[in-house]
């Protein structure tokens, strides 16, 4: 048997165990979903959101890049974040990352330039590394300055997060969502807080929207 053809085989079986525990199990669900969550995650294969913080189909709305982030050029992830936040109306939006990731490890590479993921996507987490650069050099291994960098960029996707006019907007007419940044170890499938956004917290002047004249884009 093929790899790709055990996919299809082992779908068949999950769909019929499904069924026989609950026969109503996809008619329910596919009448609509109500997610709590916006999930946004590195693309790793070893992260896979739902496993391992153990929720169902319905429970979490997923968008995964390399890396876990938010550009705010990115359509794709913009209009991931303004569905989930005006239509879906999730409560909160949890930007997770994992030590060792492969994508902080290239930005803190020497560009390659054939490769696309290296000068052009991850030229965002090299921006972070310049701003956080004496904290990170300071570090004796290589595998303490990826992981900083990892922490460091998971923090600064919930920043860039809070200075779109998607967030500041739910936040000013809702009082929703709250952001989280989290940590996911590989070593040993623990996930810890880094920080929490509330709605309502202090934003920099320069990213923040006027709600109340109008001016807001
Ligand atoms: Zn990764």
């Amino acid at each position: 048997m093929k790899s790709f053809e055990k996919l299809l085989l082992e779908n068949k079986a999950w769909s019929a165990e499904k069924k026989a525990a609950d026969p109503d199990y996809f008619a329910r669900l596919s009448k609509a979903q109500t997610p709590e969550f916006l999930w946004i995650g590195c693309s790793d294969s070893r992260v896979p959101a739902e496993i391992i913080v153990n929720a169902n189909p319905g429970e979490i709305f997923i968008h995964r890049n390399i890396a876990n982030q938010m550009i705010s050029t990115d359509f794709n992830c913009l209009s991931v974040l303004q569905y989930a936040v005006e239509v879906l109306q999730v409560k909160h939006i949890i930007v997770c990352g994992h030590y060792n990731c492969g994508g902080i490890k290239a930005a803190l590479s020497t560009q390659n330039p054939g490769l696309i993921i290296t000068n052009k996507w991850l030229m965002h987490i090299k921006q972070t590394y310049r701003f956080h650069k004496a904290e990170i050099d300071a570090l004796p291994e290589v595998e303490e300055r990826v992981n900083r960098l990892v922490e460091l960029n998971i923090v600064e996707q919930v920043h860039i997060l809070a200075h779109t006019s998607i967030i500041q907007s739910a936040w000013h007419h809702h009082q929703r969502p709250v952001l989280h940044g989290w940590v996911y170890g590989l070593s040993d499938g623990l996930l810890n807080p880094l920080i929490t956004r509330y709605p309502g917290s202090q934003i920099d002047p320069i990213f923040k929207y006027d709600f109340q004249t109008g001016t807001s884009g």
